[in-house]
């Protein structure tokens, strides 16, 4: 594997813990010296009496302010810029999920940057410049699109961007070209595997090997589902454009966490109430501040997505550090009746009932004043004969899992396969009416 690694050209692939950190001091030295130079940070440091030239070790970020997306809406377009924007190359914006999009803007540089990453975790997994690459996330301002493709590129696959939806055509390329890597948000290539099966087809003999997914939280159990239908690897990708976008953390081929490129970011963990970093290896807030960064560095962002920092090595001899599978975001948790719940608490019941499809949502409505919590789940295509009333006992059974997982009754109903609105991109799994 090092040698297709050497071949993206990284010196900080292999890096030892005492590089790292060293290698960090320096950059955040620079980071925050280059974000001075912007309209915001030089006016938030003259506002909480910060002088850059204090900053001298990693330990010193907490000296630094957090930047949230409310700072990032409020510098739209271009007050963390600090290029002129004759340096500019490329503009991209978030796919704005939770509300108004945020612009970040890139040099030559930082788009080298970013492809070299992506191409990093591409290698990780162990796919060469022998591999044929279907990339289904959307191009344009999305960065899942030219991220993936830049990286790609950089690996030397052959790159296929189809973009997302238009499955038959999906196939049909998967097929005629002998691709072997995919990259999809979870969902849509769950959706992919049940279009085919509802064809009569089997997405086994297409030949997938890897597929990177990522764009959007997904369980465990919904990748060991993937892999079996598909017969292929899955693995976890992390990313978002206020860091770039993909390629800020991937799995390597033992598939256990997602190492973080550390020379590209410097990461915390915090307790989004208290703001105080949590206790070694505790579940909290991810903070990241980009450390190889030129148009726009960004300090302290506060991502809202909830994850924890492994402890121990990785076998692959990664000294990156490595991040658990994401619960979700912050503001994904759901508030039923007084109980928090994860959408994503409710996918893992779901996805370990096989007579189950992989399209489920969860509506949540007043009945008078109490919370009502609905889970509609697809029936499995291979289990479907037509008809859903010889199936009572088994959603009683799951209703009683369902119900086992949050603490409290949650109405179950399972529908006919295909009949839940179906993502070519991020799902939209809860539907709040409350
Ligand atoms: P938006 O915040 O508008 O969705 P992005 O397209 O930049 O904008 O998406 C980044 C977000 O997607 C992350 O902050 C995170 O919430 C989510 N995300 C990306 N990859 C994963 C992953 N592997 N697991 C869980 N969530 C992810
Ligand atoms: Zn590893």
């Amino acid at each position: 594997m090092k040698t297709v690694v050497d071949k993206v050209g990284s010196r900080f692939e292999w890096m030892s813990r005492d590089e790292i950190t060293e290698f960090q001091g320096a950059a955040l030295r620079t980071s925050v010296a280059r974000a001075a130079r912007s309209p915001h940070y030089s006016a938030k440091f003259d506002e909480l009496g910060i002088d850059p030239n204090d900053i001298r070790l990693t330990k010193d970020i907490t000296r630094l302010p957090f930047t949230t997306k409310e700072d990032l809406r409020l510098s739209y377009p271009d007050k963390m810029l600090t290029v002129d924007r004759e340096q500019v190359v490329r503009l991209h914006t978030s796919s704005g999920t939770t509300g108004k999009p945020t612009a970040i803007m890139h040099t030559q540089q930082d788009i080298d940057c970013w492809a070299e990453l992506m191409a990093r975790c591409l290698a990780m997994t162990g796919a060469t410049s022998q591999d044929v690459f279907q990339n289904m996330s959307g191009y344009g301002m999305f960065t899942g699109g030219l991220g993936l493709h830049y990286g790609a590129e950089r690996l030397g696959m052959l790159v296929i961007p189809a973009g997302p939806g238009q499955t038959a055509r999906q196939i049909m390329l998967i097929r005629d070209f002998g691709v072997t890597c995919i990259h999809s948000t979870p969902s849509y290539f769950m959706h992919v595997a049940e279009k085919m099966i509802q064809d009569g087809d089997d997405p086994k003999p297409l030949g997938i090997e890897r597929a990177f997914c990522g764009a959007e939280p997904y369980t465990e159990e919904l990748r060991a589902k993937l892999q079996d239908l598909y017969g292929c690897r899955v693995y976890n990708s992390y990313g978002l454009s206020e860091m770039m976008g993909p390629g800020v953390a991937f799995e390597c081929t033992y598939q256990d966490g997602m190492h973080v490129w550390e020379d590209a970011y410097l990461v915390e963990i915090i307790d989004p109430e208290t703001l105080e970093p949590v206790k070694e290896g505790a579940v909290g807030e991810l903070v990241m501040t980009t450390l190889r960064r030129e148009a726009m560095p960004i300090i302290r962002y506060r991502t809202r997505d909830l994850t924890s920092i492994l402890g121990g090595e990785c076998r692959c001899g990664r000294k990156h550090a490595r991040m658990a599978r994401f619960v979700g975001r912050s503001d994904d948790m759901l508030i039923v009746g007084g109980v928090n719940v994860f959408p994503s608490q409710i996918e893992e019941v779901i996805m370990r009932n096989d007579w189950l499809g992989g399209n489920y949502v969860i509506q949540l409505a007043k009945q008078g004043a109490l919370d009502k919590m609905t889970v509609k789940v697809e029936i499995a295509q291979a289990v479907f004969d037509g008809s859903l009333d010889n199936i009572r006992t088994k959603r009683d059974e799951l209703a009683n899992q369902v119900k086992d997982q949050v603490g409290f009754t949650v109405n179950v109903e399972v529908v006919e396969p295909g009949s839940l609105p179906a993502s070519e991109g991020k799902a939209k799994r809860v539907m709040d009416e409350r």
